[in-house]
């Protein structure tokens, strides 16, 4: 199995088998990040759908979910705040 310096927790860890995605973010994700990173990050991700209830059909959800990919997972920034008093007034 492949392994990377994961940019996220800087361990040697296997990388993903795939890309997540197919385009630049999906690239660099599996790059950059190892598997134990990006389940935590698919937790985290569930979490944003949920508060948010986004749907991952939608392309402007997809774009904002990929901008905290970027935002969150790739340059380990906080990201947006999942603050449950803001339920459902997200604004794209
Ligand atoms: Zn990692």
């Amino acid at each position: 199995m492949d392994t990377i310096q994961c940019s996220r927790c800087k361990k040697d860890a296997p990388k993903l088998d795939k890309a997540p995605f197919r385009n630049a973010i999906g690239e660099r994700v599996h790059e950059q990040i190892c598997q134990d990173c990006w389940s935590d990050w698919l937790e985290h991700q569930t979490l944003l759908i949920n508060h948010y209830g986004l749907d991952p059909r939608d392309p402007k959800a997809r774009q904002f979910l990929y901008s905290q990919v970027e935002t969150v997972l790739l340059k380990g920034e906080s990201g947006e705040e999942v603050d449950t008093s803001q339920q459902g007034s997200i604004e794209f």
